[in-house]
Protein backbone atom coordinates (compact mmCIF):
# COMPACT_ATOMS: atom_id res chain seq x y z
CA UNK A 1 0.00 0.00 0.00
CA UNK A 2 0.75 3.67 -0.61
CA UNK A 3 2.20 5.40 2.61
CA UNK A 4 2.70 4.18 6.11
CA UNK A 5 -0.45 5.55 7.08
CA UNK A 6 -3.51 3.66 7.17
CA UNK A 7 -6.77 5.73 7.82
CA UNK A 8 -8.87 4.80 9.96
CA UNK A 9 -10.90 1.67 11.37
CA UNK A 10 -14.28 1.23 12.97
CA UNK A 11 -14.09 1.31 16.26
CA UNK A 12 -16.78 -0.12 18.76
CA UNK A 13 -19.29 2.39 20.13
CA UNK A 14 -18.56 2.13 23.04
CA UNK A 15 -15.44 4.65 22.84
CA UNK A 16 -17.92 7.42 22.05
CA UNK A 17 -19.01 6.85 25.72
CA UNK A 18 -15.49 7.80 27.19
CA UNK A 19 -16.01 11.60 25.32
CA UNK A 20 -17.45 14.16 26.85
CA UNK A 21 -14.62 15.33 29.16
CA UNK A 22 -12.22 16.75 26.07
CA UNK A 23 -15.06 18.14 24.44
CA UNK A 24 -16.46 20.27 26.64
CA UNK A 25 -14.18 22.61 25.39
CA UNK A 26 -14.31 22.28 22.14
CA UNK A 27 -15.75 24.91 19.92
CA UNK A 28 -18.44 24.43 16.65
CA UNK A 29 -18.84 25.34 13.33
CA UNK A 30 -21.97 24.07 11.39
CA UNK A 31 -23.09 24.11 7.92
CA UNK A 32 -26.25 22.68 6.54
CA UNK A 33 -24.90 18.61 6.27
CA UNK A 34 -21.94 19.13 9.04
CA UNK A 35 -21.06 20.03 12.45
CA UNK A 36 -17.71 20.55 12.89
CA UNK A 37 -16.34 20.67 16.67
CA UNK A 38 -12.92 20.95 17.18
CA UNK A 39 -10.11 21.94 19.32
CA UNK A 40 -9.22 25.96 19.08
CA UNK A 41 -6.18 25.38 20.53
CA UNK A 42 -5.12 23.13 18.06
CA UNK A 43 -6.41 24.95 15.08
CA UNK A 44 -5.26 28.57 13.75
CA UNK A 45 -7.90 30.73 13.73
CA UNK A 46 -9.99 30.82 10.29
CA UNK A 47 -8.64 27.51 9.42
CA UNK A 48 -11.73 25.85 10.47
CA UNK A 49 -13.90 27.84 7.79
CA UNK A 50 -11.45 26.36 5.01
CA UNK A 51 -12.11 23.13 6.70
CA UNK A 52 -15.52 23.10 6.66
CA UNK A 53 -15.73 23.91 3.14
CA UNK A 54 -13.64 20.75 2.61
CA UNK A 55 -15.60 18.35 4.40
CA UNK A 56 -18.95 19.91 2.14
CA UNK A 57 -16.58 19.37 -0.81
CA UNK A 58 -15.61 15.91 0.12
CA UNK A 59 -19.70 15.51 1.06
CA UNK A 60 -21.22 16.41 -1.81
CA UNK A 61 -19.06 14.45 -3.85
CA UNK A 62 -20.53 11.41 -1.85
CA UNK A 63 -23.52 12.23 -2.30
CA UNK A 64 -22.98 12.16 -5.94
CA UNK A 65 -21.99 8.20 -5.77
CA UNK A 66 -24.01 7.39 -3.18
CA UNK A 67 -27.14 8.56 -4.46
CA UNK A 68 -28.09 10.29 -0.51
CA UNK A 69 -26.38 11.64 2.76
CA UNK A 70 -27.05 10.93 6.31
CA UNK A 71 -30.12 12.61 7.83
CA UNK A 72 -28.34 13.88 10.33
CA UNK A 73 -25.53 15.78 10.04
CA UNK A 74 -21.96 14.29 9.80
CA UNK A 75 -20.44 15.57 13.36
CA UNK A 76 -16.53 15.28 12.74
CA UNK A 77 -14.23 15.83 15.77
CA UNK A 78 -10.77 17.04 15.52
CA UNK A 79 -8.79 16.64 18.19
CA UNK A 80 -5.06 16.86 19.46
CA UNK A 81 -2.65 14.35 19.01
CA UNK A 82 -2.55 12.91 22.46
CA UNK A 83 -6.56 13.64 23.28
CA UNK A 84 -7.45 11.72 20.12
CA UNK A 85 -5.66 8.46 21.52
CA UNK A 86 -6.72 9.24 24.69
CA UNK A 87 -10.14 9.33 23.59
CA UNK A 88 -10.78 6.91 21.22
CA UNK A 89 -7.89 4.17 21.95
CA UNK A 90 -7.20 3.81 18.42
CA UNK A 91 -4.57 1.30 17.41
CA UNK A 92 -1.43 2.96 16.85
CA UNK A 93 -1.55 2.49 12.96
CA UNK A 94 -4.86 4.15 12.64
CA UNK A 95 -4.93 7.88 11.99
CA UNK A 96 -8.83 8.21 11.72
CA UNK A 97 -11.68 6.62 13.51
CA UNK A 98 -15.53 6.39 12.78
CA UNK A 99 -17.42 5.42 15.83
CA UNK A 100 -20.75 7.54 14.41
CA UNK A 101 -19.05 10.12 14.44
CA UNK A 102 -16.26 11.34 12.72
CA UNK A 103 -12.61 11.58 14.92
CA UNK A 104 -9.46 12.81 13.53
CA UNK A 105 -5.66 13.55 14.92
CA UNK A 106 -4.22 17.06 14.19
CA UNK A 107 -0.92 18.66 15.33
CA UNK A 108 -1.96 21.71 15.26
CA UNK A 109 -3.78 22.48 11.81
CA UNK A 110 -2.91 25.37 9.93
CA UNK A 111 -4.16 24.51 6.44
CA UNK A 112 -6.09 21.55 4.43
CA UNK A 113 -3.71 19.49 3.06
CA UNK A 114 -4.00 16.85 1.01
CA UNK A 115 -3.37 13.90 3.35
CA UNK A 116 -5.69 15.60 5.95
CA UNK A 117 -8.40 15.61 3.15
CA UNK A 118 -7.91 12.46 2.43
CA UNK A 119 -8.29 10.78 5.85
CA UNK A 120 -11.69 12.99 6.02
CA UNK A 121 -12.81 11.84 2.97
CA UNK A 122 -11.96 8.67 3.81
CA UNK A 123 -13.96 8.74 7.61
CA UNK A 124 -16.56 10.65 5.99
CA UNK A 125 -17.55 7.52 3.57
CA UNK A 126 -17.98 5.31 6.31
CA UNK A 127 -20.91 7.55 7.72
CA UNK A 128 -22.74 6.92 4.46
CA UNK A 129 -21.80 3.42 4.35
CA UNK A 130 -23.22 3.35 8.15
CA UNK A 131 -26.54 5.37 7.62
CA UNK A 132 -27.54 3.04 4.24
CA UNK A 133 -26.77 -0.39 5.43
CA UNK A 134 -27.98 0.81 9.27
CA UNK A 135 -24.99 -0.18 10.64
CA UNK A 136 -24.97 -3.62 9.39
CA UNK A 137 -21.91 -3.53 6.59
CA UNK A 138 -19.32 -5.91 6.40
CA UNK A 139 -15.90 -4.48 7.31
CA UNK A 140 -14.57 -5.01 4.02
CA UNK A 141 -17.02 -3.56 2.31
CA UNK A 142 -16.53 -0.21 4.55
CA UNK A 143 -13.15 -0.43 4.52
CA UNK A 144 -13.05 -1.11 0.91
CA UNK A 145 -15.35 2.33 -0.23
CA UNK A 146 -14.00 4.14 2.08
CA UNK A 147 -10.22 4.14 0.49
CA UNK A 148 -11.97 4.21 -2.75
CA UNK A 149 -13.77 7.38 -2.07
CA UNK A 150 -9.90 8.65 -1.33
CA UNK A 151 -8.88 8.00 -4.51
CA UNK A 152 -6.87 4.83 -3.71
CA UNK A 153 -6.94 2.12 -6.52
CA UNK A 154 -5.84 -1.76 -5.75
CA UNK A 155 -3.36 -1.71 -8.87
CA UNK A 156 -0.01 -1.69 -6.76
CA UNK A 157 -0.10 -4.58 -5.21
CA UNK A 158 -2.69 -6.68 -7.52
CA UNK A 159 0.29 -8.98 -7.80
CA UNK A 160 0.87 -9.49 -4.55
CA UNK A 161 -3.09 -10.70 -3.51
CA UNK A 162 -3.14 -12.76 -6.52
CA UNK A 163 -0.12 -14.49 -5.74
CA UNK A 164 -1.26 -15.05 -1.93
CA UNK A 165 -4.97 -16.36 -3.63
CA UNK A 166 -2.84 -18.71 -6.01
CA UNK A 167 -1.42 -20.35 -2.29
CA UNK A 168 -3.58 -19.93 -0.04
CA UNK A 169 -7.15 -20.28 -1.95
CA UNK A 170 -9.00 -17.63 -0.98
CA UNK A 171 -8.98 -14.11 0.37
CA UNK A 172 -10.86 -14.70 3.76
CA UNK A 173 -13.71 -12.14 3.25
CA UNK A 174 -15.86 -13.44 5.18
CA UNK A 175 -12.78 -13.17 7.79
CA UNK A 176 -13.01 -9.42 7.74
CA UNK A 177 -16.65 -8.97 7.95
CA UNK A 178 -15.71 -7.54 11.66
CA UNK A 179 -13.83 -4.93 12.77
CA UNK A 180 -9.70 -4.32 11.79
CA UNK A 181 -9.07 -2.89 15.95
CA UNK A 182 -7.45 -5.78 17.07
CA UNK A 183 -5.23 -6.01 13.99
CA UNK A 184 -1.44 -5.58 14.50
CA UNK A 185 -0.15 -3.16 11.69
CA UNK A 186 0.84 -6.12 9.09
CA UNK A 187 -2.47 -7.74 9.75
CA UNK A 188 -4.15 -4.38 9.32
CA UNK A 189 -2.06 -3.15 6.00
CA UNK A 190 -3.16 -6.80 4.05
CA UNK A 191 -6.92 -6.49 5.39
CA UNK A 192 -7.32 -2.77 4.13
CA UNK A 193 -5.46 -4.31 0.92
CA UNK A 194 -8.22 -7.19 0.49
CA UNK A 195 -11.16 -4.63 1.00
CA UNK A 196 -10.10 -2.12 -1.26
CA UNK A 197 -9.49 -4.53 -4.15
CA UNK A 198 -13.03 -6.34 -3.86
CA UNK A 199 -14.88 -3.07 -3.73
CA UNK A 200 -12.63 -1.86 -6.50
CA UNK A 201 -13.85 -5.20 -8.82
CA UNK A 202 -17.56 -4.64 -7.61
CA UNK A 203 -17.54 -1.12 -8.40
CA UNK A 204 -16.05 -1.91 -12.30
CA UNK A 205 -17.88 -5.07 -12.64
CA UNK A 206 -21.36 -4.26 -10.93
CA UNK A 207 -21.38 -0.64 -10.52
CA UNK A 208 -21.73 2.09 -7.83
CA UNK A 209 -25.78 1.61 -8.27
CA UNK A 210 -25.45 -2.11 -6.78
CA UNK A 211 -23.23 -1.13 -4.31
CA UNK A 212 -25.45 0.92 -2.85
CA UNK A 213 -28.35 -1.17 -3.75
CA UNK A 214 -26.44 -3.83 -1.56
CA UNK A 215 -26.23 -1.83 1.38
CA UNK A 216 -29.85 -1.16 1.44
CA UNK A 217 -30.27 -4.67 1.53
CA UNK A 218 -28.44 -4.98 4.39
CA UNK A 219 -30.07 -1.97 6.19
CA UNK A 220 -33.27 -3.61 5.45
CA UNK A 221 -31.91 -6.41 7.69
CA UNK A 222 -30.37 -9.06 4.96
CA UNK A 223 -27.75 -11.43 5.82
CA UNK A 224 -24.40 -10.21 3.96
CA UNK A 225 -24.53 -13.55 1.29
CA UNK A 226 -28.35 -13.08 0.92
CA UNK A 227 -28.08 -9.46 -0.24
CA UNK A 228 -24.98 -10.07 -2.07
CA UNK A 229 -26.39 -12.68 -4.38
CA UNK A 230 -29.81 -10.41 -4.72
CA UNK A 231 -27.69 -7.14 -5.62
CA UNK A 232 -24.12 -8.50 -6.38
CA UNK A 233 -24.60 -11.53 -7.91
CA UNK A 234 -22.44 -13.53 -6.05
CA UNK A 235 -21.62 -15.28 -2.73
CA UNK A 236 -18.24 -15.70 -1.20
CA UNK A 237 -16.83 -18.35 -3.12
CA UNK A 238 -18.09 -16.56 -6.14
CA UNK A 239 -16.84 -13.35 -4.93
CA UNK A 240 -13.25 -14.64 -4.53
CA UNK A 241 -12.89 -16.26 -7.26
CA UNK A 242 -14.47 -12.95 -9.30
CA UNK A 243 -11.30 -10.86 -7.41
CA UNK A 244 -8.61 -13.39 -8.27
CA UNK A 245 -9.69 -13.12 -12.16
CA UNK A 246 -10.13 -9.34 -11.68
CA UNK A 247 -6.63 -8.89 -9.94
CA UNK A 248 -4.91 -10.78 -13.11
CA UNK A 249 -6.30 -8.53 -15.52
CA UNK A 250 -5.50 -5.19 -13.19
CA UNK A 251 -1.77 -6.39 -11.82
CA UNK A 252 0.77 -4.38 -13.43
ZN1 LIG B 1 -11.71 3.17 7.57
Amino acid sequence: MSGAILSCLLAAASAAAQQGRVEELFSERASSSILLVYDGRRIEAGVERILLSALERAYADLVRDFGSGPVEKVVVVVYGERDFRAATHAPSWANGVFDGRVRVPARGITGVTPELLSVLRHEMTHSFVHFRSKGRAPTWLHEGLAQLEEGKTAAPFASALAGAYAQHGTFSLPALEGGFMGFSAPQARSGYAVSLAAAEMLRDTRGFGALAHFLDRLGEGGGVEEAMSEELRADYPRLESDLADWLKRHRR
